[in-house]
């Protein structure tokens, strides 16, 4: 029932989609179930242990390779289960390459856990590809990219470092959380593994914790889905009908976040007292030139500072929006607003942030699909 040439709107609302065969029901039921009957030993439909097989969780499978351009999806528990999993492809001694400024979360997973494990990271500007180029070493298994990045909204270019990727035999994973399919696929720029914290823009309503992954080879996806199932790492079959219950309007909602998105970075950027934006729209973006190539749009990830650098003000202004709620995560219907230095990315050490350009003073802002002018005026009074 796949129609490869649907085009994208198409595709949103009908991948992983069939009918149910049992009782014609439109939507994939939600099979509550821990195990499968069996006809004899051994003899099955396909499914027998619910951590190895759900048929909820096979549609959205489905859902999110077509989406992402891929042939294999897996659904995890969380988007940091779905990046433990991509590690746990290399061994003690491996290395792998990744961004300096990544989501907290990876950067403790990668730091915390599995660097105690044997496993070595460097962290480098992933702006730069001649940065990640010359971090490779013999021993190197992986690179790791975010783009754009949390919180710095940093964009890298996925085709130039898929092309270094092949060039060392080696495999590129990339965190499409904040582009989601509907602005970037990552698989079609030649990266081998796209990685989603399905909690925000996949599942879009801020109601579910999930993660996935995309791959388009057959042994890898075989690898990950082994690694899984020891591991233990499912999601349940509600939060699998949830995300794919999301994903049906994930292009209308990118449409609305990118249309916001473009509306609030420009009015931020015009504020007397706002001394930047970070938001890879502007044309003196860094990254701009970049992400119009690979990116359909520029998203609803907006960050900022105040002029002053005053964290009095900015705790002042995170506290003052009454729109905007003051909340982790991002991606979902409504606006949210955060303090990344004391919330999502409270894991990294301060001077390794300050470091890295991540200032207690950043605000990073989910813009969601409210409308624009309500937004507006709701940072206005808050930034006062
Ligand atoms: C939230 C997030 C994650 C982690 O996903 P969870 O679903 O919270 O486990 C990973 N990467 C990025 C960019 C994120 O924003």
């Amino acid at each position: 029932m796949k129609e490869k040439n649907w085009k994208a709107a198409t595709r949103f609302v009908h991948a992983g989609a069939h009918p149910d065969p049992s009782t014609g029901a439109i939507m994939t039921p939600i099979f509550q179930t821990s195990t499968y009957v069996q006809a004899a030993p051994g003899v099955n439909q396909g499914f027998e242990y619910a951590r190895s097989q759900n048929p909820t969780r096979k549609a959205l499978e489905e859902a999110i390779a077509e989406l992402e351009g891929g042939n294999y999806g897996l659904s995890f528990s969380s988007g940091v289960a779905a990046t433990d999993a991509v590690i746990k492809l290399l061994s003690a001694g491996d290395e792998v390459v990744c961004g300096n400024d990544m989501y907290g979360g990876t950067y403790r997973l990668f730091t915390k856990i599995f660097q105690r494990m044997g496993i070595v990271f460097h962290l480098v500007n992933t702006t730069d590809s001649e940065n990640v180029a010359r971090a490779i070493t013999p021993k190197t298994k992986l690179i790791w990219l975010e783009t754009p990045t949390n919180p710095l909204i940093n964009v890298s270019d996925i085709a130039a470092i898929a092309a270094i990727a092949k060039k060392n035999n080696i495999l590129l994973a990339v965190d499409n959380t904040f582009a989601s399919p509907a602005l970037q696929q990552p698989l079609t720029l030649g990266a081998d593994i796209v990685m989603h914290s399905a909690t925000k823009y996949l599942g879009g309503h801020s109601d579910v914790i999930q993660g996935a992954l995309a791959v388009k080879d057959e042994g890898l996806r075989d690898q990950l889905h082994f690694i899984q199932k020891s591991s233990g790492a499912v999601p349940g079959p509600m939060d699998c009908f949830l995300v794919l219950r999301g994903i049906k309007t994930l292009g209308l909602r990118m449409k609305a976040h990118c249309e916001n998105g473009e509306k609030v970075a420009n009015w931020l950027r015009n504020h007397p007292k706002v001394k930047k934006v970070y938001w890879p729209g502007f044309m003196d973006h860094p990254g701009h030139a970049i992400a119009k190539q690979q990116m359909k749009g520029f998203g609803g990830m907006i960050s900022f500072e105040l002029k002053g650098d005053s964290v009095e003000e900015t705790k002042r202004v995170l506290s003052s929006t009454r729109l905007f709620s003051l909340a982790e995560s991002l991606g979902g219907v409504e606006s949210l607003i955060n303090h990344p230095a004391t919330m999502t990315h409270a894991s990294i050490p301060r001077e390794e942030r300050i470091k890295h350009g991540l200032s207690d003073t950043l605000i990073r802002l989910s813009v969601g699909i409210e409308d624009a002018d309500d937004l507006i005026q709701d940072l206005a009074q808050a930034i006062g």
